[in-house]
This record gives C-alpha cells, structure tokens and sequence, in this order.
C-alpha cells in the first residue's frame, strides 16, 4: 500500500443495525465509552508485557501508560497507549467485522437500560461505544509486530470506513473522538476527571490526564528556609495495585484504613475488615469493611463497589451480597460475575449464589473469630454490630446457624451474654411450672423501670432489648432457641410474669374481694380494661396495670405492617390493659375502711392514677386531676 492509496470498505453487514441501536439503548449511559477505550488501552498495554514476558516480543517494554486528552477548540478526545498496537490487518479483523450473530436479537430482548450497558461489553462492542458521543472515529496504530506499517483508520459512524497508512512512529494505539454536538458536555476538565475517577480509578496501568500542580524543594534562601517552587507534574488518576490485589500477609491496619479513606474520604473509621480472596470455585476478591452502622439502614446501603479485574463496574450490588451484608462498605472483584445478562438471570446464576454463600461464610467466620480471641473488644463494639449481627441472623439462615453462638444479649446492667451463657444464668430461677425458661426484657428501661425493680426483688435478671430490630428478634428467639419464651417486664404482675403456679394467701374475704371489684370498676370506668383483685406479695404496688404479652407483639407487628391476616385490625384497636389490685396492699385496705363512697372511689382513683403514672400512660386531663387530687389528699 503505497501512502497515498486508501482503501475503503463496509463494516461487515450486520454493523446497519447495531449502530442506532447502541445510540438508542445507551442514551442514559453515554459516560461510559470512555471506561470502554480506556479499558481497551489498558489490555492493550497488558498483552504486551504479557508477551514480552512469555519471550513473544523482543522489543523495549518503556513505561507501560495510558494518555487522555482533549482539545475544546478541535472538540477531540483522545486516549493513547504503547500497548500492543494494530496492523491494518488487525484492524479489519478486530474493528470491521463485529461478529455477533444474533446480536440484533439479543439487543431487542434486554433492552432495558440497566442491562443495555452491560451488553456492549458483552459483544466485544466496548470501541463502538465511542460513536455515541463522536461524528467520527480515528484510529492511529502501530503494532508490535517488527516491520509493520502504521496504520490509520477513520469512520465516521456509518458502515463505511476509510483505512489508510498512518504515521504513529512508537508501538500503541491511539483512540481520537471528534465529540458530536450534542456531546459537548464532554469536553470539559471536570467531566472527564469525574468519569475517570468512577470507572477507572483502580485499572492496573497508570493512566495519566492532564497536568497538576506540586509544590517541590527549591534551595534554600539566605538564611537558609526551604525555598519552594511549584512544577507541572503528570496527573496520575487511578491506584494501579489497588489493596485488595496485594497479599493480606503484607498489610498492615494502617494500609486497610487508609485505603478506606480513599474509597469514602470522609467517612469515620470502619470497625474491622476482612479480606476476600479465593480463586476456586471461582475467582473473588475484594476487602469488605464494617462500618459503623448508625440508624438509618438505606444511607448505608450501596456502598460496596463492584470490579471486574479492577474495572468498576456498578455500586449496585443488590443481587450479588446477600440484602444484609448490604450494610458493609468496600470493593469485590470478580470476573465470574456475568454482568451481561438480566437482573433475574443474575439471581439464578450457580457463581453468584456461590459467591453468596462465600461471602455469608466469610463474615461469620471473621466475627466468629474477633468473639473469641477477644471477647472484650466484641462486647465494646456490640453497640455498632449488634444490629448487622442481628440483620443477618433474621435474614440468612446460614448465617444465624453460626451467629447464634456470638450474638450477644445485653442486660439492664450492661452485662453480655451469649444465649447458651443466658439459659445458664437463668435457669434456677426463672423456669415456669411448665420447665419454660422465661427471659424478661425492657424496651425502655427507664419508662419500665418499676416493673424491672420489682422483677430484680425477685432476682430475674432483666433483658434490655431496646434496638431498632429487636421486636423481630424476639420472635427469631423464641422460634428457634428451643424450651425459651420471651415477655416483656411490664406483660403481667410479677408473680405471673414467669408462672410458678406459687400462691400468696389473701388478706380479703370474697365479699371484700367483690365489693373491691365493683368500686375499681366504677372508679376507672374504662371499658377496654380487665380489672381483677391479685393476692400479690404486700410490697408489690397497690394497683398494677399491664399489657399482655401477645397484645403488645400483635399492636407492635401491626405497627411495622407485618402480620397480615388476623393481625389486620391490630393498627385500629384501642389499648387494652389489665388492672390487677393487689389485696394483700396496705393501701387497698384503707380503701375498704373509708369512712364513705365518694373518699373510697378518691382513694381508688388516685391508686389507679399511680399506677398509670409508673407506666408513663398518664397525660392530658387526666394527670391534671391526678396532680389536683394529690394536692387535696396531701391537704387533708
Ligand atoms: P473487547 O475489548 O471486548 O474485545 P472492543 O470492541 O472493546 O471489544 O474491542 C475490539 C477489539 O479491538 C479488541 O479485542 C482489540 O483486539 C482491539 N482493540 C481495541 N482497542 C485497542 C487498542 N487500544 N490497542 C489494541 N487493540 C485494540
Ligand atoms: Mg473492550
């Protein structure tokens, strides 16, 4: 081919069609023909040194790296590498004729956009991604090969292409775009950096862009300061050897947070980490750090990034992680994952469940480990890992099945057990006369605290299960610690709390009993609550008002939309409440002897009021009159 002819050709048949259809699909996506030349420079550069190193290419290898570049005024971007370079040969066969039988076919089936910028990858589209922002096209290569002719290759978006000899005098290749009008965006400093720093950020050559400034000594001055200048230096974008591709051996803590520091600046320290790494049955690795987790579940969520071989490909790992472990930060990389296909392909895709179970395992393992080389640290940082813990052990059977022996319980005197070392503390005394071990919590300690000191006069030790999750965790417990049940501290009067079918004597005849009845009854005149007269031990308090168990989880569940079915209603029914009046009270005595009815029901009321005062239920109106009945029994 003498320098003047060119020969012109047609991108093999099937291109007529791909062309709007890779504008149509990717119209949202635009951004990422740059990670597609980018990441074509990068196997280009990695095919050599693969060569050279397997004795295939004798040549200097120099500095392997990627140039990106603009020019607003010609309205060009160009990447550049010393890869391994083209023939115009190689060109034809690897640019002209994209082979994709049934390409056409495929593209109309996925054409949502999620999956649509998965395909061009896919189908080896990846340097046609490039007429979605370009007029036209511009290939300038040398190949590797000794004796070869520079080649030169423009296309201007249609099917027909012009190949000629070109001039590039140093193996590589070349990419310039003439950015179309409605692409402009992209010829901007910033947007560049920013897509750069998405999807590139960790490709293994050193891809530079642009220039920066750095400050560098400069001599000293007279009297003998530190002079400094400023110099352009390269600006290297991306991380070659990322953290997660290096050897655990050779990493220190140090290296593992400040490269957080990199994924998220400016995040507060993660907890612990663990690094992922295993190349059967398939190829994984990554580094998955816990943060910690404060309320807000969905702020924490989609902050694991995923690669493929270093190129990144989506934060968006949804089908990829198990829902829980969602709440970890950090990278996975993986080339097993098959980014091409749908959504529901993926969720049934062996490498991904793998990859799950893999991953599920891993975290168990490390926490399993930080729980028993140092039970002291776990317990400092329950508070921050309690709720991933828990998170899991609701959602993943897998994991509840080794979780079950680290999860933590806590009690109102901040004391940690695991739930085998509970049972044990529990056991003697707090078994029901059906041999159930009954744990008793507090939601709110503080709210509850009259029923908790009652239950510790009786030395139950009190639960404190106050956390976002822990109404599903009760439930969790109940189902699958076996002989254990769970109750609130406030579900019943003390000596039914935990059913030991004991009896106290009762000071009352029936007929006192009744008459008692009768006047609560009138006094409270409340028809949603059950009045009853107990015979509770004489220091317990006069009047005590509870909810049942099963009614508080029914209104609760309902609360949380859960439940369905019978619990439908849960949402619109009044609270209900026991009222138990403690016969055996000094109080509930006097009530009996005074003088008449009107100072009987005052009497009744206010240890009505009390009760309900100790259960933070009393408000409005009703703890005015309380206040003004104190003042006049106080007056008397
Ligand atoms: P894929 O990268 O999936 O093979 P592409 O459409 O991105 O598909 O690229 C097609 C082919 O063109 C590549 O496989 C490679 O052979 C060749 N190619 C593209 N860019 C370069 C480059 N910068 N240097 C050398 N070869 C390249
Ligand atoms: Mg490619």
């Amino acid at each position: 081919m003498s320098t003047k002819t060119k020969e012109k050709g047609n991108i093999s048949i099937h291109t007529e069609n791909i062309f709007p259809i890779i504008k149509k699909f990717l119209y949202s996506d635009h951004e990422i023909f740059l990670r597609e030349l980018v990441s074509n420079a990068v196997d280009a550069s990695q095919k050599i040194k693969r060569l050279s190193s397997l004795g295939e290419y004798a040549g200097e290898l120099g500095d392997l790296k990627i140039d990106v570049s603009f020019d607003e005024k010609k309205k060009t971007i160009t990447v550049s590498d010393n890869g391994i370079g083209m023939t115009a040969d190689d060109i034809k066969k690897y640019i002209n004729q994209i082979a994709f039988s049934g390409a056409t076919e495929f593209v109309e089936k996925y054409k949502d956009k999620e999956d649509a910028q998965q395909i061009i990858g896919h189908f080896g589209l990846g340097f046609y991604s490039a007429f979605m922002v370009s007029d036209k096209v511009e290939i300038n290569s040398l190949s590797y090969v000794e004796g070869s002719e520079p080649a030169k290759w423009v296309c201007d978006g249609s099917t027909e292409f012009e190949i000629s000899k070109g001039k590039r005098k140093n193996r590589g290749t070349d990419i310039i775009l003439h950015i179309n009008e409605d692409s402009k965006e992209f010829l901007d400093k910033q947007r560049i950096q920013g897509i750069l720093d998405k999807y590139c950020k960790f490709l293994p050559v050193e891809i530079r862009f642009g220039e920066k400034d750095e400050s560098v000594e400069d001599g000293k001055d007279k009297e003998g300061k530190t002079k400094w200048k400023t110099v352009k230096k390269d600006n290297i974008i991306n991380n070659p050897i990322p953290l997660w591709t290096k050897a655990p051996s050779e990493l220190k803590d140090e290296d593992y947070l400040a490269f957080y520091k990199e994924l998220y600046p400016f995040s507060e320290d993660p907890l612990f980490w663990i690094h992922l790494n295993v190349d059967y049955p398939f190829n994984l690795t990554g580094i998955l750090y816990f943060p910690k987790i404060k309320n807000d579940f969905e702020i924490q969520k989609n902050k694991i990034q995923l690669y493929s071989r270093q190129v990144f490909i989506t934060d968006e790992v949804k089908d990829v992680v198990p829902e829980f472990l969602m709440l970890l930060h950090g990278v996975i990389d993986s080339p097993d994952i098959p980014l091409n296909v749908s959504r529901s392909f993926l969720q049934a895709d062996g490498n991904v469940k793998k990859i799950n179970s893999y991953i599920t395992k891993k975290v168990a393992d490390k926490l399993s480990e930080l729980f028993k080389n140092d039970r002291k640290a776990f317990e400092d940082k329950w508070s921050d890992i309690g709720l991933f813990v828990k998170y899991g052990m609701l959602s993943e059977e897998k994991f509840n099945d080794k979780a079950k022996d680290f999860v933590l319980l806590q009690n109102t005197e901040d004391k940690f057990f695991t739930i085998e070392e509970y049972k044990e503390l529990i056991k003697t005394n707090q078994e029901d006369k059906d041999k159930k071990l009954v744990m008793l919590y507090a939601t709110e300690p503080a709210k509850q605290d009259t029923f908790i000191s009652s239950a510790k006069n009786r030395a139950y030790d009190v639960l404190k299960l106050d956390g976002q999750l822990d109404s599903h965790f009760i439930n969790h417990l109940e189902q699958k610690v076996e002989g254990v049940s769970l109750k609130r501290v406030d579900a019943d009067t003390v000596d039914k709390l935990i059913d030991k079918d004991e009896k106290v004597e009762s000071v009352l005849s029936e007929d006192e009993k009744t008459a008692l009845k009768e006047l609560f009854d009138k006094a409270i005149n409340d028809k949603n609550n059950t009045v009853s007269v107990e015979s509770l031990p004489s220091d317990e308090m006069p009047v005590i008002v509870t909810m049942p168990e099963f009614m508080r989880r029914m209104k609760d569940m309902a609360k949380t939309g859960g439940g369905g079915g019978m619990f439908m209603m849960g949402g619109d029914m009044p609270d209900q409440y026991n009222v138990a009046i403690n016969a055996n009270h000094n109080l509930i005595a006097k009530i009996l002897k005074a003088d008449n009815d009107e100072a009987k029901e005052q009497l009744a009321r206010q240890a009505y009021d009390l009760a309900l005062l100790s259960q933070n239920l009393l408000s409005g109106a009703k703890l005015t009159n309380f206040i003004k009945r104190s003042v006049e029994l106080s007056a008397e």
